[in-house]
């Protein structure tokens, strides 16, 4: 276990942190459960609303420090790293604006008498989040929970600790009591101990589909309930009648932002045949225009990946696409020099037997695939182990709803590449997870829906 802040675009260390011991681990544990016994958690939602909003203000205080903790620590541009700070803020205040809606009593007509749906929260969950949106991930957890009223325990990615720290420091300064959200720099086996606990009644890990597993059979074996929001193959499909240059924008886009690394990011681009030269001279100069450097220079418009192995994991998998018989239009290997660059990628002729296929690639590395009908592009999207989202750019909405609808992913976007707002539910099926965040199916999935009746006379 190694808990370092590592500059991506220099290689240079920062900052070593030291782990939390296991007398800090069973104090955090007390304090979230000391907290969920009392009235804090379980009484009026009032206080805990009004520090949902404290915490939106702290963050909005801190967006520079936030700002730059995030692309110095993992290499977000730092446009995009304020833009995730203040959404993170907007996410708070949705929780703080709408939990009273969604978690007030629902009526159920019956036979039986008066019945009603109550919502309550459930005791101390896990959280284990990943370092590709640093402070987005943490909120999406922190948020609906703190308004249910129920104490998360965090374990952030070891090479993000400074955005943990800086995240945890924002809670405390808004005034939270012990125990609200609780930051432990800790091993994968203290993270099981932990699901193991009594004390402790749910896990939402976003990740991998490695460490999804690995949370998911612990929480099985412990009966405890979990979301997983792990990794995804997205497509990008381009029907023969959609806007080119815009389709092709928005494609370089959706897959350079956050250089490469989002778990929604397009993946996989599925043009049609009449269109494919067309859209791919315009796709491939779109690409071509990235301007690599610091993610703190302004006009840098890819960073760095996020780390060595990061890069060295993209570049075996480019090789082995290759190998197998891709032909790469464009970029193709690592940028010699300091930091973990890689350059936009394009790839094409993926046959049938090319592992690459079924991969997700982290990195700024698409796929393309000329495809024929409308059902071809159903059979080939639908043909992955993930179903994360989707993209769809045609000129014929009714066309692109009916594809929409056939595609296995828990979300799709017409005309416009995958994207996230808090009143939008998130999440997948297949190996791509379950479970929901944001809205209001974010706030019910560690709540207890107690059914009271009142019989009849
Ligand atoms: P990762 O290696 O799975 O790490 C994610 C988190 O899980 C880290 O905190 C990591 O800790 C922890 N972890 C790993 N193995 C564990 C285990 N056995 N027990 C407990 N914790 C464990 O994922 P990543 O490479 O950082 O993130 C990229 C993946 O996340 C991609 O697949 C991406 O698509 C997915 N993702 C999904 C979503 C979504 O909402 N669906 C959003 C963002 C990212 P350490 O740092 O200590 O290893």
């Amino acid at each position: 276990m190694h808990y370092q802040s590592l500059n991506p675009a220099t290689g240079r260390v920062l900052e070593n942190w030291t782990p939390h011991t296991p007398e800090e681990i069973e104090h955090a544990l007390h304090s979230a459960h000391q907290l969920y016994q009392s009235a804090w958690s379980k009484g009026d939602r009032t206080p805990r609303l009004q520090l949902l909003r404290a915490i939106a203000d702290q963050l909005e205080q801190n967006l520079e420090p936030l700002a730059t903790a995030a692309s110095e620590e993992m290499g977000k541009l730092i446009a995009a790293s304020r833009g995730e700070v203040r959404f993170c803020a907007a996410i708070a205040r949705y929780y703080a604006d709408h939990a009273e809606t969604f978690l007030a009593p629902v009526s159920y007509p019956t036979d039986l008498g008066e019945a009603w749906l109550e919502h309550h929260p459930i005791g101390v969950i896990m959280a284990v989040e990943p370092w590709n949106f640093p402070y987005y991930q943490l909120i999406r957890v922190l948020a609906p929970n703190l308004a249910a009223g129920n104490p998360v325990i965090c374990k952030h990615a070891q090479i993000v600790p400074r955005c943990a720290h800086l995240f945890a420091q924002v809670v405390k300064d808004a005034g939270a009591p012990a125990g609200v959200w609780s930051n432990l720099f800790i091993t994968a086996q203290q993270v099981a101990t932990l699901i193991a606990d009594p004390r402790v009644q749910g896990a939402a890990l976003t990740g991998s589909e490695r460490a999804g597993s690995a949370i998911a059979e612990q929480a099985g074996k412990h009966l405890k309930k979990t979301t997983l929001e792990l990794g995804g193959n997205d497509v990008f499909v381009v029907l023969d009648d959609a806007d080119l240059p815009r389709a092709a924008q928005e494609a370089a886009a959706a897959r350079l932002s956050n250089a490469g690394q989002v778990c929604t990011g397009a993946k996989r681009f599925l043009i049609q045949e009449a269109i494919y030269d067309d859209f791919l001279a315009l796709f491939r100069e779109a690409m071509s225009q990235a301007v690599m450097g610091n993610p703190l220079d302004e006009k840098t418009t890819l960073g760095p990946l996020s780390s060595k192995e990061a890069l060295q994991r993209l570049h075996e998998q480019v090789d082995a696409a290759v190998k197998h018989g891709a032909t790469v239009l464009l970029g193709g290997a690592p940028v010699d020099g300091e930091g973990f660059f890689y350059p936009p990628t394009i790839l094409a002729d993926i046959a049938l037997d090319n592992p690459a296929r079924q991969q997700e690639f982290f990195g700024p590395v698409a796929q393309v695939y000329r495809v024929k009908s409308d059902n071809d592009v159903v059979a080939l999207a639908n043909d992955s182990p993930y179903g994360l989202g989707g993209a769809i750019f045609s000129s014929n909405i009714e066309r692109a709803k009916q594809l929409a609808s056939r595609i296995e992913a828990g979300m799709v976007f017409i005309n416009s590449a995958s994207d996230t707002a808090p009143e939008l539910p998130f999440g997948g099926v297949k190996l791509s997870g379950f479970g929901r965040e944001l809205s209001d199916l974010g706030i019910k999935e560690f709540v207890n829906q107690k059914l009271v009746v009142v019989a009849k006379g």
